[in-house]
């Protein structure tokens, strides 16, 4: 068997590359260990029937503003890709009952924000009017490939329409950890918690530099565009991007676990699946696997350039990540108001210290005695997720340790996840109960993956790191995934690397998939 490329791995951002290029004429070929492709993006029915949970992944605003879904969309849509919006996006309560909630309708927000604080609800306006005119250039820069042309041009663009300024203003947010740019523009603690939870998501925890471009991004997205979720499940992308590739020639093939790939000519040229299949690749294998593997693992002696193995070994990644997902009788009776129903996402992290503990716990090894907790209510946006009147509930837990040296609360003795996973669960589920009481009663199935599960699934997600490798400012932009080797190239000829370990990194953006095919196919 024989394409123009090859593809280790069904990730969304391989998938994406694909169907670039095979819309430009190459042929194309996709190897996926697992049963189903999608990697991080799955929805399976995990607790009983008729309840469809996203495993992973379940926030499709990336890819719904991705320069991918610009090309595609139309294609995308005719293979069945369906969003569910959510008016009211997500919400921070404190133990007191106070809270703040960021909705689509700006008038909403402000007034949430006003019953806190005047001056942060003055702030969130005039911050959401610059952000109108600062959002082309980030994203420009989001967008571009890390090139010294790319960059020049994006920032001369920049220069020319917002002044040096501007630029300097960008640099130092760009360089700022969460709790300095919060702190620098609102006084609320509710409003400052709420949005330094968009960091956890990464692995920023509040005194991190550059931790807060997420949290700026995430909230003014939200408030300007809603977020999205996929009708029926964050698989409707998958299903979607899969039957386009396949319309347009392209093979998609699961259960085919890649376990070397061969540089016979000098070049990268095969790979070889467990039980010894050969496919030969005439122009690019696309490794959408993390540099460890890449180079210790599937690349039998290296990729010959010690300086890029070595770095490669040492790529860093993100404290872990434990879901829970539940079948429920009922949505959680949030104790701060009725009104949290209504959101997508509920975090319940609500001060800049308890996230900063949280974060420091994980790191030295310890459970947190209370970890960062985000809790999806999806069905209550696309009620074809649960059994009528019945829902689900998505529980993802940050951060945590790969391995567990300890519990910060000193109750959990278990020093593995096979141990330690449902007593942590346990814990979780009490934070819950303590935010909406009468929660517990109204579980109907439950489901947990620890961070060694989510590894076990999916071995790019190394320890449970949901985001694909750290992207604090020592390995990202410039230096992702290895200082020198932004561009997606490797030092074996034809031999690429793509997915959420190299720029623009860990999300459901489809940038690299997106831009390393522009640069394959030259347009
Ligand atoms: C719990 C969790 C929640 C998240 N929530 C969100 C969210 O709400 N919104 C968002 O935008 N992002 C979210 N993310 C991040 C996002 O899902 C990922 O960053 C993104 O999906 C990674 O895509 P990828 O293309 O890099 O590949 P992956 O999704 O990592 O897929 C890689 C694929 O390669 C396969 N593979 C690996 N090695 C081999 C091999 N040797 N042979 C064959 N196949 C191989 C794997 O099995 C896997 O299917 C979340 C991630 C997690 C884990």
């Amino acid at each position: 068997m024989e394409f123009d490329a090859v593809f280790v791995g069904a990730g969304h951002n391989a998938l994406a590359a694909a169907i670039h290029l095979a819309s430009k004429g190459w042929s194309v070929g996709v190897f996926e260990r697992d049963e189903t492709a999608g990697g991080a993006i799955r929805t399976e029915e995990v607790t009983l029937p008729g309840f469809r949970h996203d495993i992973y992944a379940t926030n499709l605003g990336l890819f719904a503003g991705s320069a991918f879904h610009t090309e595609y969309a139309g294609a995308l849509a005719k293979h069945g890709l369906a969003y569910a919006p959510a008016e009211h996006c997500f919400a921070s309560p404190t133990p007191s009952g106070r809270w703040f909630g960021v909705s689509k309708d700006l008038e909403t927000t402000v007034a949430r924000a006003a019953k806190l604080s005047e001056t942060d609800a003055a702030r969130w306006q005039s911050m959401l009017a610059e952000f109108g005119s600062d959002a082309p250039h980030l994203f420009a820069l989001l967008g571009s490939p890390m090139t010294a042309k790319s960059l020049a041009k994006t920032g001369w663009k920049a220069w020319r329409g917002k002044g040096i300024g501007w630029m300097l203003d960008t640099a130092r947010m760009l360089a700022s950890s969460p709790r300095e740019f919060l702190e620098a523009n609102f006084e609320s603690p509710e409003i400052r918690a709420a949005m330094a939870a968009w960091g956890m998501h990464l692995d920023f925890g509040p005194d991190v530099a550059g931790g807060a471009l997420f949290p700026y991004l995430e909230s003014m997205a939200d408030q300007s565009f809603g977020m999205v979720v996929g009708q029926g499940g964050a698989d409707t992308m998958i299903k979607a991007m899969v039957s386009l590739l396949t319309s347009l020639g392209g093979t998609v093939r699961t259960g085919a676990d890649v376990v070397e790939i061969r540089k016979g000519s000098g070049r990268a040229d095969t790979i070889v699946l467990a039980g010894g299949e050969e496919i030969r690749a005439r122009k690019a294998v696309i490794a959408g696997v993390m540099p460890k593997a890449l180079v210790s693992s599937l690349l039998t002696d290296g990729t010959g350039n010690a300086s890029f193995d070595a770095s490669a070994r040492k790529f860093r990644h993100g404290p872990g990540t434990m879901m829970v997902h539940l079948a429920m009788s009922d949505l959680p009776d949030w104790a701060a108001g009725e009104e949290l129903k209504q959101f997508l996402y509920i975090h319940l992290a609500p001060d800049l210290d308890m996230m900063g503990r949280a974060y420091s716990q994980a790191l030295a090894g310890d459970l947190p005695a209370e970890p960062v907790i985000v809790v999806g209510q999806q069905s209550g946006i696309d009620p074809t997720r649960a059994p009528e009147g019945k829902h689900t509930l998505w529980v993802q837990v940050r951060a945590l340790p790969a391995e567990i040296r300890g519990d910060a609360a000193g109750t959990i003795k278990a020093r593995d996840w096979k141990t330690a996973a449902e007593p942590y669960a346990d814990r979780v589920i009490e934070i819950i109960e303590r935010y909406a009481p009468g929660t517990k009663a109204k579980i109907l199935g439950r489901y947990v993956e620890s961070p060694a599960d989510l590894e076990r699934r999916n071995p790019n997600l190394v320890g449970g790191d949901s985001a694909g490798g750290s992207h604090h400012l020592s390995q990202n932009f410039l230096f992702r995934p290895v200082p020198g080797w932004a561009r997606y190239r490797t030092p074996v000829d034809n031999l690429y690397m793509v997915g959420a370990a190299t720029w623009p990194g860990g999300g459901a953006g489809a940038g690299s998939g997106f831009m390393l095919a522009k640069m394959l196919a030259g347009g």
